[in-house]
């Protein structure tokens, strides 16, 4: 359970409180004082897909997605390291495979107050472009978002169900935490559409839902941004871009800063 949650739950913080973490509102009645909160960093912990072995989508001009998330997941730790109270970790910050099981452990093991993959992965459809980003869920928003978080799950070759892997993950899943990490992924799988929305071309529907096998930390809210489509001409020459690249990091830092800093992050 998050460190925060236990403290409050051990301060006798009312349960409606704890139940309404997702609501500004509340969330303020049972924050500790400005001053002290602002002690605590928030821990961001940036997931570059792929790597490695593990090429992701390949363009039809070759870009590979490995690359792509690389670069936009280090521009986004660097901009994000130079904002106060934010501490950053990368799961990787080199051309290095890391199986899923991994990158989940890392988010966990950093108490990470968000984590977001990065990724640029290829769509069935060669028109689809834009930017996307995915919460957890059993159930997928669609099948094409079903597709993609089977190929991803697949894409280390453990093809492992972490949720059956581990018997505690079910009881967690129940407790109060896993109530905030929920509201806390959806909250910032919203705010990241919202801003990218305002400079950059969205996949329509693009907030979406799948089983992402990397999401499934139970106690570290958690979003994959799908920056965009290799299998889409125009996407991948705006990948390429270092500038383009330079600009999506740009926004993700900016929105994932004033993110923490409020309810139900902060
Ligand atoms: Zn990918």
């Amino acid at each position: 359970m998050n460190r925060r949650v236990l403290l409050r739950i051990a301060a006798g913080a009312p349960f409606l409180g704890l139940a309404g973490l997702a609501l500004p509102g509340d969330a303020l009645a049972s924050q500790p004082k400005a001053a002290a909160r602002k002690a605590v960093p928030r821990v961001i912990v940036i997931d570059p897909g792929h790597g490695g072995k593990d090429p992701g989508a390949i363009g039809a001009k070759g870009l590979l997605e490995k690359d792509v998330t690389l670069d936009i997941g280090r521009e986004l730790g660097r901009l994000l390291g130079r904002a106060k109270g934010i501490q950053v970790r990368l799961t990787r910050d080199s051309d290095e495979f890391l199986t899923l099981r991994e990158r989940v452990r890392i988010g966990r093991a950093a108490k990470a107050d968000l984590f977001i993959s990065i990724h640029a992965d290829s769509a069935p459809n060669r028109n689809a472009r834009g930017l996307s980003a995915y919460t957890l869920s059993e159930t997928a928003s669609d099948e094409f978002a079903q597709a993609l978080a089977k190929q991803e799950n697949l894409a280390d070759g453990l093809g492992v169900d972490i949720q059956h892997q581990d018997a505690d993950v079910a009881a967690i899943l129940l407790d109060l935490s896993a109530r905030r990490v929920k509201t806390a992924s959806l909250a910032a799988k919203q705010a990241i559409i919202r801003a990218a929305g305002r400079e950059l071309t969205l996949l329509e529907n693009p907030m979406r839902s799948a089983n992402f096998a990397v999401l499934k930390a139970p106690d570290v809210p958690s979003v994959l941004v799908e920056t965009g489509f290799l299998s889409n001409p125009k996407d991948e020459a705006q990948l390429r871009d270092p500038a383009r690249r330079k600009r999506i990091a740009a926004i993700l830092a900016r929105e994932v800063t004033g993110l923490v800093a409020t309810a139900p992050f902060a």
